[in-house]
């Protein structure tokens, strides 16, 4: 049977030419980064020129960002970093009540251990956040704002640059988290007004273990990972040449692709709107129609189990997902389920897909066909 991957949102495969690219840097150019010698510096100039690449993607300088282990580091680094360096300033965050958990985390641990108080931004029914309400919850104490740039379960972009200028305006620290749009839509760090930026490899065809955070030059952050001196000092640790170098390698090649993949994966996500909801009763659309990535995808069906409906799919080669992949198997409703406010009933009866860069047209009708009797099947 084939299998038929449409879970693009949660990771996806490495594009053969990053492995490639990737190869050399466990054999040939294999050195530590700190060493003096001909291999440290051989590695050193690849990790470098990364950096350097890295940056122009997203609009930074090179000094500006560092490697990391991927986006839950990254995220970590930049809440506890910035917020621990400002701890004089303030202690006030405000986030969006839809963050990934690796964002949400780290801020209910600053609550719970030093004293730090959150709020949390709410959205309305289609998964968007007021720039208003940002407005109106800054307070003097306030000393960072983080807002993901898009949902990982529901796939909606927010109104980042719009927040950003905000931010700029009260001189308040801004935090975004753009793991599920590098790669899939334009992310430029000016345009965003952010100050620091988290991303991560394994979710734009890259590999797993590798992310990167932006830090706008003159931020205060403190590192999170002691020891050595890397990555100027923020991050120690054995720099991942290779996996820098494979991040790099993933992001050009979308960036090559970008228009086109926009293009064809937004028709086949309206195609599966529109077809879902014309051959399927008591089906809603959740997050906003347009205003949403390229490739995400995501009902929810009236009286049905989406942990029966993945197994039914799976069973037939189909892999999708309920949301997010850090929430299958809990027993609790999606907390941004709930924030755009679905009943337990809806919250339940999710289906996110995602499409990538293998999906075909195929694929989407074979989807089509299977659907509708397997909903009619597991109603209750
Ligand atoms: N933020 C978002 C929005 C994500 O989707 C993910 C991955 N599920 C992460 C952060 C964590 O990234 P990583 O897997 O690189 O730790």
């Amino acid at each position: 049977m084939e299998k038929i991957y449409l879970d693009y949102a949660s990771t996806t495969p490495v594009d053969p030419e990053v492995l490639q690219a990737m190869e050399p840097y466990f054999y040939e150019n294999f050195g530590n980064v700190s060493s003096s010698h001909f291999f440290g510096r051989q590695a050193s100039k690849s990790l470098e020129d990364a950096r350097d690449v890295l940056a122009q993607f997203i609009g930074a300088q090179s000094q500006e960002v560092i490697f990391t282990s991927g986006a839950t580091e990254a995220n970590n680094q930049a809440i506890i970093g910035v917020a621990r360096s400002l701890k004089s300033k303030g202690k006030h965050i405000i986030i969006s009540s839809i963050e990934h958990p690796s964002v949400l985390a780290p801020v209910e641990y600053l609550v719970k251990e030093d004293g730090y108080s959150v709020t949390y931004l709410s959205v309305d029914q289609e998964g968007q956040v007021d720039p208003d309400e940002v407005r109106d919850s800054i307070t003097e104490e306030t000393i960072l704002i983080s807002v993901m740039v898009a949902s990982n379960e529901i796939g909606v972009i927010q109104p980042v640059e719009e927040i950003g200028a905000l931010a700029k305006e009260k001189n308040i620290y801004f935090h975004v988290d753009a793991v599920q749009a590098v790669g899939h839509v334009p992310v430029n760090v000016e345009d965003i007004h952010c100050d620091v930026l988290s991303l991560s490899a394994h979710k734009f065809y890259g590999p797993k273990g590798v992310g990167a955070l932006y830090i706008r030059k003159g931020t205060k952050v403190l590192p999170f990972l002691l020891g050595g001196d890397q990555e100027y000092g923020l991050r120690a640790s054995t720099q991942n040449v290779a996996g820098a170098v494979g991040l790099v390698k993933a992001i050009g090649i979308c960036q090559e692709k970008m228009a086109g993949e926009m293009k064809q994966q937004s028709a086949w996500r309206d195609k599966l709107f529109t077809e879902v909801s014309r051959r399927i009763d008591r089906v809603v659309i959740n997050g906003h129609r347009t205003r949403r990535l390229p490739n995400n995808v995501h009902f929810s069906f009236e009286k049905v189990q989406g942990e029966s409906l993945l197994m039914s799919l799976d069973m037939v080669g189909f892999a999708a997902s309920m949301g997010s992949a850090c929430h299958s198997g809990a027993m609790e409703p999606s907390h941004v389920l709930r924030a755009i406010g679905l009943s337990d009933d809806l919250a339940f009866g999710a289906l996110r897909v995602t499409l990538g860069r293998w999906t075909t047209e195929d694929h989407i009708n074979r989807l089509l066909d299977e659907l509708p009797n397997m909903i009619t099947g597991l109603r209750i």
